[in-house]
């Protein structure tokens, strides 16, 4: 870093604070000065502070952020060894952050090894079965066949161990939905995985059967059934902790190239972990992520908490703990108080309350962080009551529990989620790829309570947005605003048009709620001095395109901590 005094800076450049025989009279370390690394200026700046100032330049130094302003004056922070970077009129942001991501599962989606099979590949279940039997011609009998994550298709529509059977007949496979909530294998995968009619469900697991028997029918729902089967498939649960940093770095490029500068990685397997430390330790890690650990069932909590790592690297923060409480609309196990929608046919209590309530008291007396998979509007009730039964064990302020999806909050559960502090973590991406979907699996009633953005808001409570890739394919940031700001699919269905936002509320969730959901809000999210200096520079000035032409907005340059970052699409 060049230092150059306040006085001879002024000598250097043409802008000038007055007579230097008045600089005389003010002391020497008031004078002290040190010029940006990078001053950016011409530029459409949004910076989402407190009053959503649009400004024209931004200066830098050692990562932060010195200076913002009109370009006359940032220009006063250039000196000699500083370099100028002309916007010329471009839209920037500051970096965004995602509240839900899955960086290294994503990652991973990308090894050659796995079948793809995600969409547009697999509309249908016989796209989906055509695959299987291509790759199964040019697979050695006994080998594997795995798909990525994956399908999208409803449980309905997943195919059985037999219809594997047919299209793959002499090798195991297995294929995983999209969201995570469910997968299928075939014949020859459940008996190398040792699953037959006397194996119990696996706690919070559910093994698929055919009906009116114990013959499991190749579904397994939720992830300790489908790991019954994942531990003994390559490429999933055989890795080493340099090909799990791999799946890290492929991971976080696409997110980078996306405009994301930051990310909360909400669910690491507790034998995954370490793939986030070896990456951060090589430093290999180019965009700041947060973790939240997995926790299977409480006798693991304990260990898990004693064993935490606490090794501290200015990219990578281990936070706190992440439960599920229930499923997903797709695999039925979405646990509503309605148990004859379609949404949650197969549904079930992952954690009965109390023992919920205990590893919630647990986490929570530790000081950390809890974030709740909750998608039912019993699901989200559950989530409110353990937090509100560890509150009143331990009063603590500031605990920023999370509920994650919140896709069917009753009206009384919004304001317990308001009264009890707690953030909630949305993929309004959803909204215009998924309500179809969702409207057909629930009902009209229910879809008016389906993610109540504008009413969260304008009761104070702390939203933010998160992609959720790879359990979904929209990765980009364009269709987290299409869904909140337009909130209508493709067939024209709009479910509680009163619940759209404005782009710049769906900035700031995007930005500053999601930054708030991961106590980052001090140091990211807004364009401010003394922050950090993650930004996006953007093809488009979002404020001002239509919303019909969202889906052109694309991240042109994302700089992370003062630095403009490679990245890969
Ligand atoms: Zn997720």
């Amino acid at each position: 870093m060049k230092q150059i005094s306040r006085r001879e800076f002024i000598k250097t450049t043409a802008v000038g604070l007055g007579s230097l025989a008045a600089l005389d009279a003010i002391p020497r370390e008031v004078l002290a000065f040190e010029a940006a690394d990078t001053v950016l200026f011409n530029g459409n700046i949004i910076t989402v502070d407190a009053k959503d100032t649009i400004v024209q330049a931004v200066a830098i130094r050692n990562g932060k952020i010195l200076k913002v302003g009109s370009n006359q004056e940032v220009q006063s922070w250039s000196g000699n060894g500083t370099e100028r970077i002309d916007l010329k009129g471009k839209t920037v942001t500051p970096g965004l952050v995602d509240s839900h991501l899955h960086i290294m599962g994503y990652g991973m989606q990308f090894r050659p090894l796995f079948l793809n099979i995600r969409f547009p590949l697999t509309p249908n279940k016989a796209a989906l079965l055509k695959l299987v039997a291509e790759r199964s011609k040019t697979t050695k009998p006994g080998e594997w066949i795995v798909g990525n994550q994956g399908f999208t298709l409803s449980v309905d529509q997943t195919p059985t161990r037999w219809e594997l059977d047919e299209v793959a007949p002499q090798n195991p496979v297995l294929l995983r939905h999209n969201s995570g909530q469910h997968s299928t294998a075939n014949s020859m995968a459940l008996k190398l995985a040792g699953i037959t009619a006397a194996t119990p469900n696996p706690y919070s697991g559910k093994i698929g059967r055919r009906a009116g028997s114990m013959e499991p029918n190749g579904l397994l729902f939720h992830y300790p059934a489908e790991n019954l089967v994942n531990r003994v498939a390559p490429g999933i649960s055989d890795r080493d902790m340099a090909s799990l940093a791999e799946d890290v770095e492929r991971g976080q490029l696409r997110c980078l190239a996306a405009g994301y500068a930051s990310g909360h990685d909400v669910i690491v397997a507790p034998q995954k972990i370490g793939g986030y430390f070896a990456a951060a330790k090589e430093n290999r890690l180019k965009m700041r992520i947060r973790l939240m650990e997995y926790v299977s069932h409480e006798k693991e909590l304990e260990q898990l908490l004693r064993n935490r790592d606490t090794s501290s690297n200015p990219m990578l923060e281990n936070g706190g703990y992440k439960l599920a409480v229930d499923g997903g609309v797709a695999a039925k196990t979405a646990l509503m108080y309605d148990a004859n929608l379609e949404s949650s046919k197969s549904s079930y209590v992952y954690h009965d309350q109390a023992t919920l309530n205990r590893m919630t008291r647990m986490i929570h007396a530790t000081g950390h962080q809890v974030a709740f998979h909750a998608v039912g509007d019993r699901a989200i009730d559950m989530a409110i009551n353990a937090i509100e039964d560890a509150m009143q064990a331990k009063p603590r302020e500031n605990h920023r529990h999370r509920i994650e999806h919140c896709l069917f909050p009753t009206e009384k559960a919004l304001s317990r989620i308001k009264q009890l502090g707690i953030v909630v973590s949305v993929s309004p991406q959803w909204i215009r790829f998924h309500s179809d979907g969702y409207k057909a699996m629930t009902n009209e009633s229910a879809m008016q309570r389906f993610l109540p953005l504008k009413t969260m808001l304008d009761m104070g409570i702390p939203v933010a947005f998160g992609c959720d890739v790879p359990a979904t394919i929209l990765l980009e940031p364009r269709w987290a605003f299409i869904g909140a700001v337009g909130r209508t699919t493709h067939n024209g269905y709009s479910p509680n048009p009163a619940e759209c936002l404005t782009i710049k509320e769906a900035l700031r969730m995007h930005t500053m709620g999601a930054a708030y959901a991961g106590f980052e809000e001090r140091a990211v999210g807004s364009l401010e001095e003394g922050k950090l200096a993650d930004m996006v520079v953007w093809s488009h000035d979002l404020y001002a395109m239509p919303l019909v032409a969202m889906q052109s907005l694309a991240a042109e340059r994302v700089m992370v901590g003062g630095k403009f970052v490679e990245t890969s699409r």
